[in-house]
């Protein structure tokens, strides 16, 4: 329990609801942890029906508003929120770092500069979006008018926050909507330094609506909320089940991104230095939690040991340190919690028969560190497809390397999960790219690199890693409604 003094010197975060920041109506609070320390540094709303109730009321009450402002006037506010966010970017990143663990180099180059991204993007990109006209001889014409739905709910995740947060609510927004959204409990507070801004941004009260809270209140009064007639979603599978469970005899719009178990396929003729100083990062970035990290190393048998030498000698030089450290390549993962379930899958690997290479344990920093929740890089060989540890997702630091002998059994191996969100392809064969690329059943396919991303491709994954696509024009699309208008000539 915290005393009184610390409690006070604690960061507070606010609800935002018809442009007020406040506190959750029941006046209850949600300890937020600095996974770096182990130690409540911040207070989010633990929110309940009552508060998701007067955000989707201050949606309803701006929507008219919004729509009215065309798509050049919200354009406006949208960008002039991108650039409030890159104004204060070191301190967006350093709460980032703070709130969620990850180095504050990533959250400076990856996570917040992203964020401003997809502010940019999706303010202009609803500007060129265009819709379609079929002309049916000289019958009829028919076109298609795409009309925002109204009030949107977005739900986020804690491995990327802010960057996945805006990834929902630009486009929602860009389309004309209103949104009523969750970011994580987790890592709430950049989403707290998000709302502080859309005043200054000029953005009209009622239009953004932040509800902080827990999955299980917040998130399931979101889905539920007649209200809400569409939900993005991005988070666990299990997670994505119930709300579809809820949300599908409702018959809401949805769009689920879901969990992965990504295969990355290393090919013999590869440029070894290339596939070798990338898959350490695909494998460790934001300690293995992006939902796009390879999990599930393959690598031809002719390449397999002097692949797996140079590779454990990389892992094993990352330095695991304190997040707001420029010098750290690994901070901390995000709770207690997590780093025990990561830890148990790491002893489960060796019930099954796995070697760990390196890795495999919990690591203490010194001094103020000393209860952060670190794990080493971890590297597993001799593992087989079928086992627990090659089927379920640990979104930590831990990754998997199995040898195989030809494209075949290479195909056979990486399709043979319950998911198919991202794969990762190595080789400098153009056909077996090509080949390889279609035969692979994942939404999102790298060859010869990894998260390079373009924000008008289609972003998603296929199988248990959800259904619909998000980015560019797939997102303009699943935040309107589309009508067919058909004109007699
Ligand atoms: P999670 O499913 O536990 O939580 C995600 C969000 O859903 C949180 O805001 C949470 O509060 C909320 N939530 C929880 N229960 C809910 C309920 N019953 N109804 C409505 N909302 C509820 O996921 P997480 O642990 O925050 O994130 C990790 C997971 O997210 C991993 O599985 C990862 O693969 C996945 N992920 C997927 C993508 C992608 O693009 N496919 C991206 C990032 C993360």
């Amino acid at each position: 329990m915290l005393n009184g003094y610390f409690r006070r010197a604690m960061l507070h975060l606010k609800n935002l609801i018809a442009g007020e920041l406040r506190d959750a109506v029941g006046g209850r609070r949600i300890d937020v942890y600095e996974p770096a320390r182990g130690r409540v540094f911040a207070l989010a709303p633990d929110s309940d029906e009552q508060d998701v109730d007067l955000a989707v009321k201050a949606a309803q009450a701006a929507s008219a508003q919004w729509v009215a402002m065309g798509r050049e006037g919200r354009a406006k506010v949208l960008i002039r929120l991108a650039e409030t966010i890159e104004r204060d970017l070191d301190q967006f990143a350093r709460m980032e770092s703070r709130d969620n663990g990850k180095p504050v180099e990533l959250a400076r180059t990856v996570d917040i500069p992203r964020a401003v991204s997809n502010f940019r993007f999706f303010a202009t990109a609803a500007i060129h979006f265009s819709s379609e006209a079929h002309m049916m001889d000289d019958v009829a014409v028919n076109y298609t008018d795409r009309q925002p739905i109204g009030v949107v709910g977005a739900i986020s995740p804690w491995n990327l926050p802010l960057y996945l947060f805006t990834w929902k609510i630009a486009p929602a927004l860009a389309a004309g909507n209103c949104v009523v959204a969750k970011p994580s409990e987790v890592t709430p507070c950049t989403a707290h330094l998000l709302a502080e801004r859309c005043a200054e941004a000029g953005m009209p009260p009622g239009v953004l609506n932040i509800v902080h809270g827990l999955g299980a209140k917040v998130g399931a009064t979101i889905t539920a909320h007649p209200g809400i007639p569409a939900i993005s979603f991005t988070g666990g599978t299990r997670t994505g089940a119930e709300i579809a469970r809820v949300a599908a005899p409702m018959f809401k719009k949805l769009s689920l991104e879901l969990g992965g178990k990504n295969p990355v396929l290393i090919f013999d003729d590869c440029d070894f230095e290339a596939t070798l100083s990338t898959t350490v990062r695909s494998s460790f970035r934001n300690q293995g939690q992006i939902c796009l990290c390879g999990s599930r190393i393959l690598i031809q048998r002719g390449l397999y040991t002097r692949f797996r030498d140079a590779f454990v000698e990389r892992v094993r030089a990352l330095r695991v340190g304190d997040p707001q450290d420029a010098a750290s390549d690994m901070g901390a993962v995000v709770s207690e919690a997590h780093m025990e379930k990561v830890l148990a899958h790491i002893r489960l690997a060796q019930e099954e028969g796995g070697k760990v290479l390196c890795g495999g344990e919990r690591v203490r920093l010194a001094g103020e560190l000393a209860e952060g929740w670190y794990i080493a890089p971890t590297v597993i060989e001799g593992l087989g497809p079928a086992c627990q540890t090659n089927q379920e997702e640990i979104f930590g630091p831990v990754v998997t390397l199995q040898p195989f002998d030809d494209e075949e059994e290479a195909l056979a191996l990486a399709n043979d999960s319950a998911y198919g969100l991202a794969s990762v392809v190595w080789t400098n064969d153009v056909k077996r790219a090509h080949r390889v690329a279609r035969a692979l059943r994942t939404g999102i396919v790298w060859v010869n690199c990894w998260m390079v991303r373009d924000l008008r491709t289609p972003f998603g994954g296929m199988k248990q890693s959800g259904v619909g696509r998000e980015g560019g024009e797939e997102a303009l699309r699943f935040f309107t409604e589309a009508k067919n208008v058909c004109i007699r000539l």
